[in-house]
C-alpha cells in the first residue's frame, strides 16, 4: 500500500487555503488565479475538500493545534458562502482551533457585502486583508483592477462593526498616481479603523499583461527616484501615525503584526491546500499542481496534488534566512549567515558588512544585522553584495 506522505513536519500550526477564482485578471497579477471561470467553483471546492480529507487520513501525527489560517487567492471573497462554511467546518473537525486562532480572509472591494462579513465573523473569521491597492479608480482600471474607491469606502463603513482586525494592501508605483495623490490617499487611509497596512512596490512579472505593456511602451513606470521618495515619505508618515514598520512592506499598530506572515518569515512549517498552493515542512518546499484538471485528478492521491517538491540546500537555507531576516526589523542573525562557511569566506563577508555599515545601509549590533531605512529600499542590492 502506498503510505509515503511527502509533507513530513511532525508539527505545524498554520494553514493556507487557496481560492483561485477572480472576477477579472489584473494586468500585474503573477498569482495562480482563474478569471471568468466561476463554473468550476463547485468542482474545485470538492477537490479541495478531498485534498484536506486525504491529507488528514495519511498524516501520521496527532491532530494539530492551529494558530493561524489564511484564505488567500485569487479572490476568496468570491467563495460562495455555503461552500466556504463547509470548508471551515471541515478544517475545524480536522484540526484543533482555539480562541486565539487568527483566521484571515483576503477581500477584494466590490465582491463582498455586509451580510457576508457577518456570516464570516460568526464562522470564526477574525481578520480581513483588503486589497485596496489605490484610491484612484482610473489608474486601477487601466490595470484591469475593476474596483472603485466607493466600494472600498463602503466596506470600511460596515466591516469594522463585525471584524476589528483589518489590514489593507496598497501598491506603490502604480502608473498615473502622483506623489501628491499617494500622500492624499494614505492620509485618508490611516483615518480608517484599520490595524495593519502592507505597502508593496508595483512589480512587473514576466508573462503578465503589464510586462508586455511596459515592454511595448504602452505603459510607463515611475522612476526609481520617485519610488524611493514615496517609500521614505511613507515610512515616516506611517510611523507618525502610530504604525510600526516591522517588515520591508508591512506596518502595524501595536500587537497587530500579521501572525500568519510571521510564520513564513520565521521559516516555520505550514500546510497549504488548493491550486498551486505552497507548503513547507521545515525541510522541503512543495507546490501543488497549478493546472486545474491535474489538481482535481490528483486531489485524492496519498501524497496530495503536489507538482514540485524541493529539499533546500544549505546555501539556499542560508540565503532564505538572510533575505527574510533583513526584511524585518528584528534582523538576521550573524551566526545563521556564517554557519558552514569557511574562514576566508567569513572574512570577506565581514568586510562587506563593515562597508555596508559605513555606508549607513546596515547596522550590526550583538551579532544581529539590520537594514536601516535607507538600506531597506535597496534590500535586493545588499543581498547581492553579500554574495551568499
Ligand atoms: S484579484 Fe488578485 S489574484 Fe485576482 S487577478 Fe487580481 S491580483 Fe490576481
Amino acid at each position: 500500500m502506498h503510505k509515503i506522505i511527502t509533507f513530513k513536519a511532525r508539527s505545524f500550526h498554520s494553514l493556507y487555503i487557496h481560492w483561485p477564482f477572480c472576477p477579472y485578471r489584473c494586468h500585474f497579477c503573477p498569482f495562480v488565479a482563474l478569471a471568468g471561470q466561476d463554473q468550476y467553483m463547485q468542482v474545485y471546492h470538492d477537490a479541495l475538500i478531498q485534498e484536506i480529507n486525504t491529507f488528514i487520513k495519511h498524516y501520521e501525527q496527532n491532530k494539530q493545534r492551529i494558530d493561524t489560517v489564511f484564505f488567500g487567492g485569487g479572490t476568496p471573497s468570491t467563495y460562495p458562502n455555503d461552500l466556504l462554511l463547509d470548508t471551515i467546518a471541515i478544517l475545524k473537525e480536522s484540526f484543533d482551533f482555539h480562541e486565539k486562532t487568527e483566521v484571515t480572509i483576503e477581500v477584494n472591494p466590490g465582491t463582498v457585502n455586509e451580510e457576508q462579513i457577518d456570516l464570516w465573523q460568526k464562522a470564526g473569521i477574525n481578520r480581513l486583508s483588503v486589497g485596496v491597492q489605490s484610491l484612484k479608480d482610473g489608474a486601477l482600471h487601466s490595470l484591469n483592477r475593476l474596483q472603485s474607491k466607493h466600494d472600498v469606502e463602503q466596506l470600511m463603513l460596515y466591516a469594522p462593526n463585525y471584524i476589528n482586525n483589518i489590514s489593507v494592501d496598497l501598491i506603490m508605483g502604480i502608473p498615473d498616481v502622483s506623489f501628491e495623490e499617494w500622500q492624499e490617499y494614505l492620509t485618508k487611509i490611516v483615518q480608517w479603523p484599520i490595524k495593519h497596512i502592507s505597502v508593496y512596490f508595483l512589480t512587473v512579472h514576466e508573462d503578465t499583461r503589464l510586462y508586455f505593456n511596459v515592454a511595448s511602451g504602452k505603459v510607463q513606470l515611475p522612476s526609481d527616484d520617485f519610488m524611493v521618495d514615496c517609500y521614505f515619505w511613507t515610512q515616516a508618515f506611517l510611523a507618525s501615525c502610530g504604525f510600526e514598520q516591522y517588515e520591508l512592506s508591512n506596518f502595524a499598530r501595536k500587537n497587530f503584526f500579521s501572525r500568519h506572515n510571521s510564520v513564513y518569515w520565521d521559516r516555520k512549517p505550514y500546510k497549504a491546500f488548493g491550486l498551486g498552493a505552497c507548503s513547507f515542512d521545515g525541510v522541503k518546499r512543495m507546490q501543488n499542481e497549478k493546472n486545474l484538471i491535474q489538481y482535481i485528478q490528483k486531489a485524492t492521491l496519498p501524497d496530495g496534488p503536489i507538482a514540485i517538491c524541493e529539499e533546500l540546500t544549505d546555501q539556499q537555507i542560508r540565503l532564505e534566512k538572510v533575505m527574510l531576516g533583513l526584511r524585518r526589523s528584528q534582523g538576521a542573525l550573524w551566526d545563521d549567515i556564517v554557519v558552514g562557511l569557511d574562514a576566508s569566506k567569513v572574512c570577506i563577508l565581514q568586510s562587506e558588512v563593515d562597508t555596508l555599515v559605513n555606508e549607513g545601509l546596515m547596522t550590526c549590533d550583538k551579532r544581529v544585522l539590520r537594514l536601516t531605512q535607507k538600506g531597506l529600499v535597496v534590500e535586493n542590492q545588499i543581498i547581492a553584495r553579500l554574495g551568499l
